[in-house]
């Protein structure tokens, strides 16, 4: 993890995210009803939601060739925030990649509320996961369609709402046409914060059970970064979050803190207790964060 101070490995691995961040774009990602659909039993039915709770119990996945998770078991509570922590490469947007089922993991299963997402229509899967990505992808259209996309039968009025909560509503009235201002690639440019409270506002109007989300690592300045915490405080407020978290506040805050490494959780618990197993990777991750290193 020190190495990652190394000026060529950081270079390196900003080449790695702008790759990344092309083919997040190419398949947009954070519109959850737009990924393909794995094929489904022929006699799926409908997901039954109770408390929403996540079960991962002994995922194995690779992608092509190499074994990304490795048996991957743990509980994410309904209504509990879950955060999955651990080096780069550890496996956490890959899980994060499995739940909406954008892939099939080759062994183990994913439940929800104790019913295998493979058994059930994908689409009553997707539609109790919101997602609110590190890089939110905006299209082509007005801020309030941008919205619409949480989903398309949502209300001016709900949409509003969604953005009142999520703390965009007053920057869109500062907008020269309001919600009908037209943003995406030849649109109005927005702030990195302005995305975030879109891409919140989204996963509000949706109205989803469960939510996941990947922190986002790039510096705001501290003022946007305030007011996008508040609104992912409302957005987690009475769901099923399951967090790829960077920052420490999230992970202190969380009921539960997965650490991975290599494919597997090597271990689970709340902060005060990991961060007390000096010989821990936690503890050595909280450490190195302590130390001005970025750590988790
Ligand atoms: P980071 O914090 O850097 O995002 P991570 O813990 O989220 O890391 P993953 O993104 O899940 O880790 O990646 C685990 C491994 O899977 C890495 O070796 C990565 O290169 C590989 N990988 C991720 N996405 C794909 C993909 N779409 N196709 C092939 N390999 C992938």
């Amino acid at each position: 993890l020190l190495l990652a101070y190394d000026p060529a490995r950081r270079l390196a691995r900003v080449q790695i995210s702008l790759e990344r961040a092309v083919v997040n774009a190419q398949m947009i990602y954070d519109i959850l009803d737009m990924e393909p659909v794995q094929r489904q039993k022929p006699d799926a039915q409908p997901l039954t939601i109770s408390n929403a709770t996540v079960e991962l119990r002994d995922v194995v996945f690779s992608y092509k060739d190499g074994t990304i998770l490795k048996g991957v078991s743990f509980t994410a509570e309904g209504g509990k925030t879950t955060a999955l922590v651990g080096p780069s490469g550890a496996g956490k947007s890959t899980i994060i990649n499995l739940i909406p089922r954008f892939y099939d993991p080759n062994g183990g299963a994913i439940l929800i509320d104790g019913q295998n997402i493979a058994d059930v229509t994908t689409m009553s899967v997707r539609q109790n996961l919101a997602y609110v990505s590190q890089q939110p992808y905006l299209f082509e259209g007005t801020i309030r369609d941008n919205i619409r996309y949480g989903r398309p039968e949502a209300t001016d009025a709900e949409i509003e709402d969604a953005a009142k909560l999520a703390f965009a509503h007053d920057f869109i009235l500062a907008q020269p046409q309001g919600y009908e201002t037209p943003v995406g690639e030849n649109g109005m440019t927005l702030s990195g914060g302005q995305r975030q409270r879109l891409s919140i506002a989204r996963a509000l109007v949706r109205n989803a059970p469960i939510l996941l989300l990947d922190e986002a690592t790039s510096a705001l300045d501290t003022e946007s970064e305030a007011v996008v915490q508040k609104a992912l405080d409302t957005a987690m407020t009475g769901r099923t979050v399951i967090v790829i978290a960077h920052r420490l506040s999230t992970v202190v805050k969380a009921d539960k803190i997965v650490v991975m490494n290599e494919g597997l959780v090597v271990e689970e618990g709340v902060h005060d207790t990991l961060a007390r197993q000096e010989d821990g990777l936690y503890a050595r991750l909280n450490n190195l964060q302590a130390t001005g290193v970025r750590g988790l």
